[in-house]
This record gives C-alpha cells, structure tokens and sequence, in this order.
C-alpha cells in the first residue's frame, strides 16, 4: 500500500500551479474508474484508493479549483456544501468522522483539485504527522 512516506514524496513533486488536469478531471469524466458514492451538479464523493481508516472517501467540487487557498470567496460558500453528511451516515459514521483538507508542499497535497477527505470507521488519534 501507499505509505505516509510515498504521500509526502507525492506532494513534494506535485505542481501547486494551477491549471493543469489532475488525476480526479478523469475520474469525473469517467475515464479513470472510481468507487463513487455520491454525485449532484456540484461536487462527486469517491473511496480513496489508498485508504487510511476502514472509511475514507474524497469529495471534490465538479468545478477544477486547484486548492483550499485559492478558492474565492464564492467557490468558498458552495465548498461548504461539498461535506456531504448524507453520506457519512450512509457509510455509517453516525459516531463521528474527520474532515482534512491538505493544502500545498507543507500540507502534503498531492492532487491539485481541491478536495476534503472524509475518515472513520474506527477510533482516529491526534495529532496528525
Ligand atoms: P492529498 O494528499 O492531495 O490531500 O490527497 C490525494 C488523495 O487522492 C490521496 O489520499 C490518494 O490516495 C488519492 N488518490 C490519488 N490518486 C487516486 C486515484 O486515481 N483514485 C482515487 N480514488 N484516489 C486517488
């Protein structure tokens, strides 16, 4: 599996620019199969492919903001809407969950479409590495 190691050296070398298409532009065209749990005009909910607790999917907005520091203040409003309570209860995480957002080298982003992870399905501990 991908180690946290893997995922800062992923981030290390992923361009923070802007633009470019990521890995998530084709899973939301389909040419990239994805696990999806949920879909609305807005955003997509997907499993990781690397999870890291029993649950843990990424919900991204339709819309290629690069990330969470560059989103305006509009995109902000609708970002809010992407965390998705609907389904967290679906994937049974009634007794709690952990919303991240990366951002950057520092933050150990990777993929530069914006995106929250949703994780659970056991007890997590604090602090994060
Ligand atoms: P970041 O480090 O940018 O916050 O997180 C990117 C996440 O995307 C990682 O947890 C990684 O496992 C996940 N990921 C990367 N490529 C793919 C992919 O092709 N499919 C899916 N489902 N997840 C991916």
């Amino acid at each position: 599996g991908v180690t946290d190691g893997d995922e800062v050296a992923k981030a290390q070398q992923a361009a923070p620019g802007g633009a470019a298409p990521t890995i998530f532009s084709r899973i939301l065209d389909r040419s990239l199969p994805a696990d999806i749990l949920y879909e609305d005009q807005q955003c997509l909910a997907f499993r990781d492919v690397a999870p890291q607790a029993p649950v843990h999917f990424l919900v991204i907005p339709k819309k290629p903001i690069p990330r969470i520091s560059q989103a305006e203040e509009e995109d902000q409003q609708k970002f809010c809407s992407l965390i998705n309570e609907e389904t967290a209860k679906a994937e049974g995480l009634g007794d709690g969950y952990r919303l991240v957002i990366n951002d950057g080298k520092l933050g150990a982003q990777s993929v530069y479409h914006l995106h929250i992870h949703v994780l659970g399905g056991r007890q997590l501990q604090w602090p994060p590495g």
